[in-house]
């Protein structure tokens, strides 16, 4: 399975400088394939396909030929999926249109060589038919296994991002039982299975760290707000703005990294085959709460995202290759109304506290609720009462 591994690298000044110059010239490939598509789609009526934008911009980059289109490969990614989530109904999607300073330069496969030592050499472009010296960087855990490709990007430094392929199989497995997943701002992950076993792992921790980020944040940036532009102050407020934009990101990871973990040693514990989660594909949950307040001022795209999109998206992902690693399939099943429909008189209503309660006297921990909800959905197609009853629900912090 390929899996990717991040690391710090040791390279020498000159090094470092062509480093960063390599995801400037990548920025510059992307900001060229947003001009070529608009040109062409004047043109043409249409957009622009790969063939034609590396027929475009054959050897005019500092920048190994692969290098050069991977960056082209991920621009009509991005417009593609930008195009899908609009097919999707999702409307505050935009295609790309954003001029980049920095991007990430990838090396594929025949543009890099690994030395058992450590040392990376990160091959560089032809100039007048001669290859120029490659950038050598050292690394000092190199994963063992065939890699694929290497990545330069930005995390409060330069650092390597190494794809490799692991050469594990995933995990033979025939097991049976079924586990629905409801996932929510404070119980990072609720679950039930079909055997009557149940598992909440709460992310409280996460959500008091974004609040203290937020608090944080919103100290700097008044503070920022007071200064010149371009001051000394003001670059030095920038940059503790991103570093604690970056801490918390880093530790948001690494309880989600728990998180999934622990599920997916919960679901192999209770002999789960499926695991059904909720479809949250792209939206943005809690974010209504902003628009509420008009008065309040406007943040940009990018750290509105970031302060308030609760990281569904991100745990997905860890889940995804963390189940198929133990051979449990992952299915995405359609969640509306989960959360608010009784399966045993299909009523709807609110959840206000943490417990689900129905006029018909159904109660139920409401993370828990909605888990069954989406069980029965998957089973059934619709909200039922499954007739499961509760054996024994164990409860974990990620953190601990
Ligand atoms: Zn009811």
């Amino acid at each position: 399975m390929i899996r990717t591994h991040k690391t710090t690298f040791r390279t020498s000044k000159i090094d470092l400088e062509r480093l960063f110059a390599c995801n400037r010239v990548s920025a510059q490939v992307w900001n060229n394939c947003l001009g070529h598509d608009k040109n062409h789609h004047r043109q043409t009526g249409r957009w622009i396909n790969l063939s034609e934008l590396q027929q475009l911009t054959r050897k005019k980059y500092h920048l190994h030929s692969q290098s050069v289109q991977s960056v082209q490969e991920r621009y009509i990614k991005a417009r593609t999926n930008a195009w899908q989530a609009k097919q999707k109904g999702f409307k505050n999607i935009r295609y790309p249109y954003r001029e980049k300073k920095h991007y990430p330069a990838r090396w594929k496969k025949d543009g890099f060589v690994v030395h058992p030592n450590g040392l990376i050499e990160l091959k560089m472009c032809l100039i007048n038919g001669k290859r120029q010296p490659p950038i050598m960087v050292r690394v000092f855990n190199i994963p063992k296994g065939q890699i694929k490709e290497i990545e330069l990007i930005w995390d409060g430094k330069l650092m390597l991002a190494i794809s490799y392929e692991d050469g594990l199989q995933p995990k033979e497995n025939n097991h049976q039982g079924i586990a629905a997943i409801d996932m929510g701002e404070i119980h990072g992950i609720a679950c039930i299975a079909d055997n009557g076993r149940a598992l909440v792992i709460t992310s409280r921790k996460l959500r008091s760290q974004k609040r203290l980020r937020n608090k944080k944040y919103a100290e700097l940036q008044k503070k920022l707000s007071r200064c010149q532009k371009g001051s000394r102050r003001w670059k030095k407020l920038r940059r503790a703005l991103a570093k604690t934009l970056q801490k918390t990101e880093r530790q948001q990871r690494d309880i989600l990294h728990k998180s999934s973990c622990r599920f997916v040693r919960w679901a192999e514990a209770n002999r789960i085959g499926q695991a059904v989660v909720g479809n949250v594909e792209g939206v943005q949950r809690n974010t209504k709460a902003h628009r509420k307040n008009p008065k309040k001022k406007h943040r940009s795209r990018k750290v509105n995202q970031k302060l308030s999109q609760w990281p569904f998206g991100i745990l997905l992902w860890y889940l995804t290759y963390k189940l198929a690693a133990a051979g449990i399939d992952l299915i995405k099943t359609d969640e509306s109304y989960t959360t608010q429909t009784c399966p045993v008189c299909n009523r709807k209503k609110k959840v206000s506290g943490r417990t689900f309660r129905c006029y018909c006297g159904y109660a139920e921990h409401r993370d828990i609720h909605g888990a069954k909800n989406i069980l029965a959905k998957y089973k059934y197609g619709e909200i039922k009462d499954l007739g499961i009853k509760i054996t024994k629900v164990t409860y974990l912090r990620p953190a601990s």
